[in-house]
């Protein structure tokens, strides 16, 4: 255990709970050494604020975990930790018709660096830091213990020189045969936990997908671009969209997005997939004069192509001015972005000024944020990253 003394000005904070331990608050940071070091935070009299262990993830240095003194972080700290996330998920788990979802979310469940998601009994923990991939061994136990579970597989997503390590991801258990199909309010996703950083289905969009499939898609035409595996527009399809049209400059989401088209009985070959470069895209359908009545944005916070780089911070607007110019009247365009760096009163503040931009009408029409699965911690914003606003666009009289 290493004591760690908090900067007067923060200790407050720490005390009422705040859970992202942050360079600042930290006055000798060289202390610091081996991740995965269970920390007590103490203020300049060296009175306990709070337990939490050290490791790097993005700009942090650990989390918070307890601000109770005689608290130990163990093996029953795990199980009590894991065992509360999953009676939260109790009616995710009941579901007939959504096997998968987040079980563990991070600080918003009590241990930050860590994720643990399900899919139809498969488990996959996601490690942020190289300290919180210290507790390993506790963590699969735990889930061992209190679920049950056919096998369990790993992400690191930490620094790594800077790469993802694409190595084999199976932990325990029996190894799946993948591609896994797994359900999400009834529809088919065939995905991979043991492929590269991403498994074929972003949870967190759930309840979007739903809602275009409810409410926007029947006999429109839907651009779907950054698609990925093409997850919106199977739900649009389903929707009774008339066509879809999915772009991502990835050559794997071609063969992805037949496979998710297939593994529902939808005849993909009546829907348009395209391996380009959105902004590429964009270009040649202001040519040919396309446009469409559901555009949908869900562009990767910071992406570089052989051309240029897309930062989410600096490009929306204008990401947003191109795809008004594709959106005919009375349409609407889904924006969405799951960059942390800004909140959704800032995004709508982006969406306004792109609008004002073209000269052209719009109207809020609703917004989602993260779906009750990905719990988030009430101090820690950042953790509340997901933003989706449904713009319509109205004609100018
Ligand atoms: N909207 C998707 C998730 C997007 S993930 C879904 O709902 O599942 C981000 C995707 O953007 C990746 O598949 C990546 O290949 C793609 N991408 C990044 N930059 C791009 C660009 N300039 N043009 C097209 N696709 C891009």
């Amino acid at each position: 255990m290493t004591q760690v003394k908090i900067n007067n000005k923060f200790v407050n904070k720490f005390r009422n709970g705040y859970p992202h331990l942050f360079k600042e608050a930290i006055v000798d940071i060289d202390q610091l050494q081996e991740e995965g070091t269970i920390i007590d935070l103490v203020d300049q009299h060296d009175q306990f604020i709070g337990r939490g262990y050290y490791g790097r993830q993005n700009k942090g240095y650990g989390w918070l975990l307890t601000n109770d003194k005689d608290e130990k972080i163990n093996q029953s700290f795990f199980i009590q930790k894991i065992s509360a996330a999953l009676a939260r998920r109790s009616n995710f788990f009941a579901s007939q018709v959504t096997t998968a979802f987040r079980v563990f979310n991070g600080e918003g469940d009590g241990i930050g660096g860590l994720t643990i998601d399900y899919y139809a009994d498969y488990f996959l923990m996601t490690f942020y830091s190289d300290g919180i991939y210290q507790f390993k061994e506790i963590i699969v136990n735990a889930i061992q213990q209190l679920t049950v579970c056919k096998a369990i597989y790993e992400k690191k997503r930490f620094d790594t020189g800077g790469k993802y390590i694409d190595d084999d991801d199976f932990v325990t258990g029996e190894r799946a045969n993948f591609p896994i199909i797994i359900k999400e309010n009834g529809i088919h996703f065939a995905v991979d936990l043991n492929d590269g950083p991403m498994t074929g289905l972003f949870l967190d969009q759930r309840e979007v997908r739903q809602r275009i499939l409810d409410q926007y898609a029947a006999g429109k035409t839907v651009l779907n671009t950054f698609s990925y595996t093409g997850a919106f527009s199977v739900y649009a399809t389903m929707g009774g969209a008339e066509k879809t049209v999915s772009v991502d400059l990835a050559n794997r989401s071609l063969p992805k997005t037949i496979e998710q088209f297939q593994v529902n009985d939808l005849d993909y070959t009546k829907h348009e997939i395209r391996t380009m470069d959105v902004f590429n895209y964009f270009n040649y359908a202001v040519k040919k004069q396309l446009t469409f009545d559901l555009v949908i944005l869900d562009p990767p916070s910071f992406a570089r192509s052989k051309k240029r780089t897309f930062s989410v911070a600096k490009d929306y607007v204008s990401l947003l001015t191109d795809a008004i110019a594709m959106t005919k009247d009375q349409g609407v365009i889904v924006a969405s972005t799951n960059f942390s760096g800004f909140n959704i009163e800032k995004f709508k503040q982006m969406i306004t000024k792109a609008f004002r931009e073209v000269g052209e009408q719009y109207q809020f029409v609703e917004t989602f944020q993260l779906p009750e699965d990905f719990r988030y911690h009430p101090q820690f914003e950042e953790g509340n990253y997901l933003k989706v606003v449904f713009i319509k666009k109205v004609a100018n009289h």
